[in-house]
């Protein structure tokens, strides 16, 4: 397998937080000084959409992400907001499929289209897939073997390599109850078995899409997950919400210069 030596990527889903504007202004104030010019690493943050024009004139060192994006660009849809609109207001990333969403109704085939759109409007989707539990039987792989399937049905293989998936099984989210600790091991079995899923379907000579692990992220256990976890990079949820957390898992990231696989 060749050698990736891409920045890693640090990606805050501040989820509906926080509920004042001026607060998400002093928390992405606090990201932005605290980082300087870095190599290895490319940071993203996903506030709510009604904040990004606020934090889009606080800097522009940090790269933004939505956290969803409708198909189409425009048309009867109340309530959405496209790829193309984003897109237009200079967003790089969206995130797509995250297990509060699916849990609200969202499945493979709406979160595939949404993908579809969102590639064709030029933007970077992060496609999240997570198992709900680790059954004995391993029925969690063929779980999330079909949304990988799924949620990339019909993707032009050149474009897979634009494409981020984010490995966040739903026990290990700091959000669930009674959680339990996924393990470095745990992402780096899974981003192999991704890699097989993708390779199966794709073909061998597919270019791999960036695999991130997320799931209680924090800045005590990073140092682990990069080392051992196989990832390109994490997605961080409670944890961005906490510039002094967040910043110190980013400085660990940026310092770790190894290979990834
Ligand atoms: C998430 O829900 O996307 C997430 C990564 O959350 P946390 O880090 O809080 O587990």
């Amino acid at each position: 397998m060749s050698k990736k030596t891409a920045k890693k990527l640090v990606i805050a889903n501040w989820k509906m937080n926080p509920v004042l504007e001026k607060d998400a202004e002093k928390l992405f104030k606090s990201v932005v000084k605290g980082v300087h010019a870095l190599k290895n690493t490319e940071v993203v943050v996903c506030p709510p959409f009604i904040y990004f024009d606020k934090l889009k004139k606080v800097s522009k060192k940090i790269n933004l992400g939505a956290q969803d994006a409708f198909f189409g660009d425009r048309g009867p849809f109340t309530g959405e907001v496209s790829g193309e609109m984003l897109e237009n207001i200079g967003i790089k990333y969206v995130i797509l499929g995250h297990s509060e969403r699916r849990a609200l109704g969202e499945e493979n085939l709406l979160i595939n289209k949404k993908l579809k759109g969102v590639l064709s409007s030029g933007l970077i989707p992060i496609l999240c897939v997570g198992d709900e539990e680790r059954d004995v039987n391993h029925e969690y792989f063929n779980f999330i073997k079909t949304q990988i399937e799924e949620g990339l049905n019909g993707i032009n293989k050149d474009l897979l390599s634009k494409v981020v998936i984010a490995y966040e099984p739903i026990w290990a989210l700091s959000t669930t109850l009674g959680r339990k600790d996924a393990t470095p091991a745990d992402s780096y079995e899974m981003n192999i078995f991704i890699k097989k899923i993708i390779s199966d379907k794709f073909g061998v000579k597919t270019e791999m899409p960036r695999i991130l692990y997320g799931g209680s992220v924090s800045e005590k256990n990073i140092l682990d997950f990069i080392i051992n976890g196989g990832i390109d990079g994490v997605l961080v949820g409670g944890a961005s919400l906490d510039s002094k957390k967040f910043l110190e898992i980013i400085k660990i990231v940026e310092t770790q210069k190894n290979e990834i696989n």
